[in-house]
C-alpha cells in the first residue's frame, strides 16, 4: 500500500520521465478513476508538465505553463509507472497518458474496486483538494508533533492514520513508527510524557526515511515491514512474536514484549459484538 516512502520514491523516479516531452494523449481513464470532467483530459494535450511533486500520499504533475495540475491518489491497491517508448504496458490501466516520445505514465488497480483517482485541476481547485491535510509526518518535528497530538484525544494508531492530522502515514507505517517508538497503537495522544513525544517524532522520521531509502532501491513489502504482515515472527528486537489486534476495520501489528509491557490488547470490534 503506498504511504509517504512508496510515494515520494515514485514521485522520484518519474519526475525526470514526465517532463522529457510534451503530453500527446490524455486518457482514457477508467469511469470509476476519473474524478473530474472540466476541464476534460485532452486539455492537457500539447503542454508539457513541470516534473512531479508530492502532498501526503498524493502526486501531483503541474503543467508546465502554471494552468493546469494533474493529483492522482492511489489509494491502497493503485499502481503507478512510466513505460518507456517500446516496452509493454498493461493493456487496460485505469489511466493513461501518452508523450509525444512514445512514452506512457499508465495507473493501474488490482481488483474489481476502484478507489485509486485521478483530478484534472486548476491550481487554485488543487490547493483546496488538498487544504484539509496536515502537515507532512516527515519532518514534522517535536514541537509541531507535541501541538497536534494534544490537540485531540485519540488512540495513537488511528492519530497516525489521520491526514487530517499528520499527511503521508497509512497503516503499515503506523506499525512500524509505533514500534520503533516503543508505544502502544492503544495509547492515548493526550497523555503522552514530552519524552514519549520526542521519541515519536524520532521514530516517524527515522522509520520513514528508512523506508523511502528502501524501496528507492526496489525493496518489496517483506523486507521493508519488519512489523506489518510479520504476525508470529519474532520482533526483529527483543523475539518476542509479533501479535495482532483488529481496530476501526484495521489490522494492528506490534510487539507486546516492546510497546504494551507485555499486555496483550483485545480485539475491540469483538468484544463490542459480544457485550
Ligand atoms: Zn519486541
Amino acid at each position: 500500500m503506498p504511504e509517504l516512502p512508496e510515494v515520494e520514491a515514485l514521485r522520484r523516479a518519474l519526475d525526470d520521465p514526465v517532463r522529457a516531452f510534451p503530453v500527446e494523449k490524455a486518457g482514457p481513464a477508467h469511469i470509476a478513476t476519473l474524478k473530474t470532467f472540466d476541464p476534460p483530459l485532452a486539455a492537457l494535450e500539447g503542454r508539457r508538465l513541470a516534473g512531479v511533486e508530492r502532498r501526503g500520499k498524493r502526486l501531483l504533475f503541474p503543467t508546465e505553463d502554471g494552468e493546469l495540475v494533474l493529483l492522482v491518489h492511489l489509494m491502497s491497491a493503485g499502481r503507478m509507472r512510466h513505460v518507456r517508448a517500446g516496452e509493454a504496458g498493461p493493456k487496460t490501466p485505469a489511466f493513461r497518458m501518452r508523450f509525444e516520445g512514445g512514452g506512457e505514465l499508465v495507473l493501474t488497480e488490482a481488483g474489481a474496486k476502484k478507489r485509486a483517482g485521478v483530478w484534472l485541476l486548476t491550481p487554485e481547485a488543487a490547493e483546496q483538494e488538498l487544504a484539509h491535510l496536515g502537515p507532512e509526518a516527515l519532518g514534522v518535528g517535536v514541537e509541531r508533533l507535541g501541538e497536534i497530538l494534544s490537540s485531540d484525544s485519540r488512540r495513537l494508531h488511528s492519530f497516525l492514520r489521520d491526514q487530517r492530522a499528520l499527511a503521508g502515514i497509512g497503516r503499515a507505517w503506523a506499525n512500524e513508527i509505533l514500534h520503533r517508538a516503543r508505544l502502544s497503537p492503544f495509547a492515548l495522544s493526550t497523555e503522552l510524557s514530552r519524552e514519549e513525544v520526542e521519541r515519536l517524532s524520532a521514530a516517524i522520521d527515522e522509520e520513514l526515511a528508512r523506508g523511502l531509502e528502501l524501496r528507492e532501491r526496489g525493496a518489496k513489502d517483506a523486507t521493508v515491514y519488519r512489523i506489518h504482515n510479520h504476525l508470529g515472527e519474532p520482533c526483529p528486537d527483543c523475539g518476542t512474536p509479533i501479535a495482532r489486534v483488529d481496530y476501526e476495520e484495521h489490522t494492528i501489528y506490534y510487539c507486546p514484549q516492546c510497546q504494551t509491557g507485555g499486555r496483550v490488547l483485545k480485539d475491540r470490534r469483538l468484544s463490542r459484538l459480544l457485550r
